[in-house]
């Protein structure tokens, strides 16, 4: 019998404790830097199959010859890191003094994602609003979480979910609202071909949810950002 290879006993690690690993988890607990190295050249080696069946000459096409080695890299480092990166770092400061921000914050992040379905590109925005609540985050930290969530294969409406979820972790806000906006590759290269489609979803929590006024003050910051930096 042949040995196993390092994936598969990841996979049955994960699987015996519980752990699931869709396309949009997060496993950087299973996966060590070196580990990825190896994993990367098992992606290789399965890609250079997928090249083959496909009746790509990968010997004496130059342009295919290391496609298989860029699209693992690729994989595991750019457009999936997301899944094998742990949490970025968001050092929380404490807002919690008598002259303590109690406003609103708007972010505007840009959003690179993949679908789950088609691993075709994502790319949008997504304007994140919280009500500050005892500790603040630095400003960059709202794109690098909302990145790091994007950075795997996700569904736009399971995307916002996610940056709701790990930004109310970061920041302890309860009172938060993700409103992102997106083209998708696979409505844009295949399928219905629309170039102009675009799609927007939106997760409210707390206040940004119960109290109209809270919902609209977010939705005006989200137009005000619009003007200045228009999409
Ligand atoms: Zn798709």
């Amino acid at each position: 019998m042949s040995e196993k290879n390092l994936s598969q006993v990841i996979r049955e690690q994960m699987k015996s404790q519980g752990k699931r690993f869709w396309a949009g988890d997060n496993i950087s607990d299973y996966v060590d830097e070196e580990q990825k190295e190896a994993l990367i050249g098992e992606a290789t080696v399965a890609f250079e199959q997928v090249l083959d069946a496909l009746l790509i000459d990968r010997e004496t096409d130059p342009n295919s010859h290391g496609t298989a080695k860029r699209l693992a890299k690729m994989y595991y480092n750019e457009i999936m890191a997301g899944r094998y990166d742990p949490a970025p770092d968001a050092t929380a400061f404490p807002n919690d003094s008598a002259d303590r921000y109690e406003g609103m914050l708007v972010v505007r992040s840009e959003l690179r994602s993949m679908c789950s379905h088609h691993h075709q590109p994502v790319s949008g925005v997504a304007y994140i609003g919280i009500i500050a609540a005892e500790k603040l985050i630095g400003l960059s930290k709202y794109t690098r979480i909302a990145q790091w969530c994007a950075r795997r294969g996700t569904l736009q409406e399971e995307l916002a979910n996610d940056i709701a979820r790990e930004i109310a972790k970061a920041t302890g806000a309860k009172d938060l609202g993700v409103y992102i906006q997106a083209v998708h590759g696979c409505c844009e290269n295949r399928g219905i071909m629309a170039h102009s489609s675009l799609t927007q979803t939106t997760v409210l929590k707390g206040a940004f949810k119960d109290d109209a006024g809270t919902k609209k003050e977010f939705f005006d910051n989200i137009k005000l950002q619009q003007e200045f930096a228009p999409r």
